[in-house]
């Protein structure tokens, strides 16, 4: 829509509209860029002003150096690894962090050998996950057992990797189209999970908490936009039950002002919550019925 239709189409538009779904939010960043100094200062202020305006920290879940696109922009920008530490240590100061990964079929990090549902191979896959987790160990880097997917990228075998792990939270599921993953959608299907439902995936090693994304943080100074978009997500049994889940941006996606105003917005006119992820996890741990298990034969 041009702006100037949206200004006065909108000028109809109840501020309220959300307000019959109870939401209880929180914010993840996938945080992917952060030698860039402009982007990491964006991500820093946010994270601060997110957390005077609702009280909760943002998750930002980060991609370690070992992944082969973020070595390569670290080399070419001339980041040194210490100095990747340093800024983790900045962020940790503001927001909880997490692990990101996005994994390739080969050394060269292109879009065309990217993992996911339909190109997945096992090997590969083992290799930069043990190397991401070594990453974590030996800088001492916490990533607090919460993991979110690049590409939304999920299946079986990702999902029991991490529950040997030790992860225990994902805020990889979403029901939103941008998101769509193939494994995520089978998962919620068959086990009749609803957008804003938490619930488990167990393998033999233990059990995951899910926390679904609902859609992308809008980046536009019509807040309307995001209700438009979370009300089309949403059905009629949403008006109900707990609303639980994450809003999501890239750190280089970000945009600082329209989305600060979005949450200002959802908090006064909405009557949304905010949580930290512990916060997200006790709602989570309280309204989880439902439990999928993995199948690493299909
Ligand atoms: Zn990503």
């Amino acid at each position: 829509m041009k702006n100037l239709i949206k200004k006065s189409i909108y000028s109809f538009y109840p501020k309220d509209s959300l307000k019959p779904y109870k939401l209880k939010l929180g914010y993840i960043f996938h945080t992917e860029q952060i030698y860039d100094d402009t982007y990491f200062s964006w991500l820093l202020e946010f994270c601060s002003t997110y957390y005077e305006i609702t009280g909760a920290r943002a998750i930002c879940a980060i991609i370690p150096p070992t992944n082969y696109l973020l070595a390569q922009s670290l080399k070419e920008a001339g980041f040194s690894e210490s100095n990747f530490v340093s800024r983790l240590r900045d962020i940790e100061k503001v927001a909880t962090l997490g692990y990101h990964g996005h994994f390739y079929n080969s050394k060269t990090p292109k879009a065309e050998f990217a993992i996911h549902c339909n190109s997945f191979q096992l090997k590969p896959l083992i290799e930069q996950v043990e190397a991401d987790l070594n990453w974590f160990r030996k800088h001492n880097i916490d990533h607090n057992g919460i993991y979110s997917g690049g590409w939304w990228f999920m299946n079986a075998f990702l999902a029991d990797m991490l529950i040997t792990n030790g992860f225990r939270f994902d805020y990889t599921f979403s029901r939103a189209p941008y998101f769509f993953n193939l494994f995520s959608d089978q998962i919620m299907s068959e086990n009749q999970v609803r957008i804003g439902e938490s619930f488990y995936l167990e393998s033999g090693k233990g059990k995951m908490l899910c926390i679904q994304n609902f859609i992308g943080a809008h980046a536009t100074p019509y807040v309307e936009d995001f209700d438009r978009n979370l009300k089309n997500l949403f059905s009629p049994e949403n008006e109900n039950g707990l609303n639980v889940g994450v809003i999501n941006s890239h750190d280089y996606d970000l945009d600082l002002k329209n989305t600060l105003k979005c949450i200002r917005h959802l908090v006064t006119d909405a009557g949304a919550e905010f949580f930290s992820h512990d916060g997200l996890r006790a709602l989570s741990e309280q309204q989880a019925r439902k439990t999928a298990l993995l199948d690493l034969n299909k």
